[in-house]
């Protein structure tokens, strides 16, 4: 069962999925699904026996797209809907034990590019309200593979956070006549000591409100809304 349950006290959709649950777990030793496919081996996710990034729909999605209707009849209270959306996984590298800090810059050029395309791709499409790139890592987050990689997950709605920063940029931008990001850059900047590193397009900072230790927040220095507006300098840059 996978569906979208509205929750009226939080003012919020919640994902229910009861499929996730039989997702394998710890795959056997030695075998990683996201590594080239070997000849003569187990098939992976990959059929190839080399590639340089990969992206490829999720086998255990949170959301999928072509779901049928829901034919549960709804009640006046409880609000049911589509979990329609994408989630997608991005091989950062066809090599199992590499870390990613010691990669050449090329490689992250090439990430930036795909990170874009998909961005696109997925946020052009009509039931595509919302499209979220990230990376977790580590068993403690409940990622079960050690292959470099990271997800996209392209959401039917607007998730709550995402709802809120929307509102009050929205609410800056009529009470102040600037956006709220570029003046938030701007005042770190001035204040200059949470600012780690900077180049000509981005600036690296710990926030003013950061909640947790090592919180780094990268900004354009110039008002740039999305992947949609980059230039390949600021692919570079951002790189
Ligand atoms: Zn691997
Ligand atoms: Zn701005």
């Amino acid at each position: 069962m996978l569906e979208l349950r509205w929750n009226p006290i939080l003012k919020q959709w919640t994902i229910v999925a009861t499929h996730r649950q039989n997702r394998i777990y710890k795959p056997p030793k030695d075998y990683c699904p996201l590594c080239p496919t070997k000849r003569g081996g187990l098939p992976t996710e990959v059929p190839d026996e080399d590639f340089d990034i990969v992206v490829f729909e999720n086998k255990f999605p949170s959301l999928q797209k072509g779901l049928s209707e829901i034919k549960e009849v709804e009640s006046e209270f409880f609000n049911h809907g589509k979990a329609q959306g994408i989630c997608e996984v991005v091989l950062f590298t066809s090599e199992h034990n590499v870390v990613m800090s010691r990669e050449p810059l090329s490689r992250y050029i090439k990430l930036v590019k795909v990170w874009r395309d998909r961005y696109q791709e997925l946020g052009q499409k009509e039931f595509i309200d919302y499209v979220y790139i990230f990376e977790n890592k580590g068993e403690e987050v409940g990622v079960t593979l050690e292959h470099p990689h990271g997800q996209i997950y392209a959401y039917p709605f607007i998730p709550p956070i995402i709802e809120r920063e929307l509102a009050s940029s929205k609410e800056h931008l009529h009470k102040k006549k600037e956006c709220l990001f570029c003046r938030f850059i701007r005042e770190e900047k001035s204040d200059g000591r949470r600012i780690i590193t900077s180049n000509d397009s981005f600036t690296a900072f710990i926030p003013f409100f950061a909640r947790y230790a090592y919180e780094v927040h990268i900004y354009a220095n110039k008002h740039l809304p999305s992947f949609n507006d980059f230039s390949e300098i600021e692919e570079i840059d951002l790189a």
